[in-house]
């Protein structure tokens, strides 16, 4: 069993944009700068955020952080968002999901300007993606695929098995392990919380990806023997004994499936820090292509 370390990979990724930027400056050309918009004090966004803005200062990056009040009504954000839209300096926008309830998610992604959507959720983007264009694609599948890429692991042919359906990772996740090229070629099944027989299923797969958001879901009697095995999951479980209460959880019962597969992504240390780096590549790329 090997681990693929999310950590290891994120780290060698900002190195190399590390680079980019330090040429870029050496040139006299314009920097990458992210914003991030943060509605309300969810304790988990705060932390995304704020590992995303850390990393934008890692690598020589600019970038903004907005914060606003839990109330902020949907217009003022779409407003803000407008204004990120049109300020010549900004290159990538994101907003931090989830949102209050009284906002729309769907209002807010559509409203930010496709050329400068680097976390791929706007329409314009997915459709591309779908099609295999060229685009910003959705950062933790995109993180993925540059982990597999990193490990040089074989796909063709593979059978995939993606738990969970979501527009950010499950959907996404499917579509570009189906497509054809490098890392892709595989037969994909797609469940979700209404599959029956999902045990069965995952028995039949050679790789996992577990996104469904309860912790240790993935029993080992799930998983045959050398299966390759990708925990998206990330909760936050009650652990008095650590300093900040609580301790994060995935999708895998790691400790019982890790002796079973040939490689596992580790919780916390794979999928996280490998959405960050990729978030941080789509941003290096919306500025090269507007500049
Ligand atoms: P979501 O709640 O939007 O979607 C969950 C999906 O799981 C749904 O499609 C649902 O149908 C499916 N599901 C629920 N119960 C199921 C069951 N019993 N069997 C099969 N399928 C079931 O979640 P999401 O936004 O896709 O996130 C999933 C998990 O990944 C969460 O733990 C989230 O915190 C984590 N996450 C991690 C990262 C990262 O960077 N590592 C990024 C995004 C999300």
């Amino acid at each position: 069993m090997q681990i693929l370390d999310g950590q290891l990979v994120s780290k060698a990724t900002k190195e190399e944009l590390k680079l980019k930027v330090a040429q870029l400056v050496s040139e006299g050309k314009k920097i990458p700068h992210l914003a991030a918009v943060l509605v309300g004090s969810n304790g988990a966004s705060e932390t995304y955020v704020g590992a995303k803005v850390k990393a934008c200062e890692e690598i020589g990056f600019k970038s903004t952080l907005i914060r606003m009040e839990e109330e902020t009504s949907e217009n003022k954000l779409l407003a803000v968002i407008n204004d990120l839209n049109l300020d010549p300096d900004i290159d990538g926008i994101l907003v931090q999901l989830p949102l209050p309830k009284h906002i729309s998610d769907e209002k807010v992604i559509n409203t930010i300007l496709p050329a400068k959507d680097v976390d791929g959720f706007h329409p314009a983007n997915v459709g591309k993606m779908v099609q295999g264009l060229d685009t910003f694609i959705p950062a933790t599948p995109y993180g993925i695929m540059l982990m597999l890429e990193h490990y040089k692991i074989e796909t063709k042919g593979k059978h995939a098995v993606v738990i969970g359906r979501s527009n950010i990772v499950g959907r996404p996740m499917s579509i570009l392990l189906s497509q054809s090229g490098p890392y892709g070629n595989c037969t994909v099944t797609i469940t979700h919380s209404h599959t029956p027989n999902l045990a069965e299923i995952c028995r039949s797969a050679d790789i996992i990806v577990a996104a469904l958001g309860i912790p240790e879901f993935v029993k080992a009697d799930m998983v045959k023997e050398g299966a390759i095995i990708i925990d998206v999951g990330i909760t936050r479980v009650a652990d008095a004994s650590k300093k900040s209460g609580f301790a994060l959880k995935g999708d895998v019962d790691f400790k019982a499936v890790s002796p079973k597969c040939s490689f596992i992504t580790p919780v916390p240390g794979g999928v996280g820090p490998m959405t960050i780096a990729a978030l941080m590549k789509n941003t290096f790329k919306a500025c090269s292509y507007k500049h």
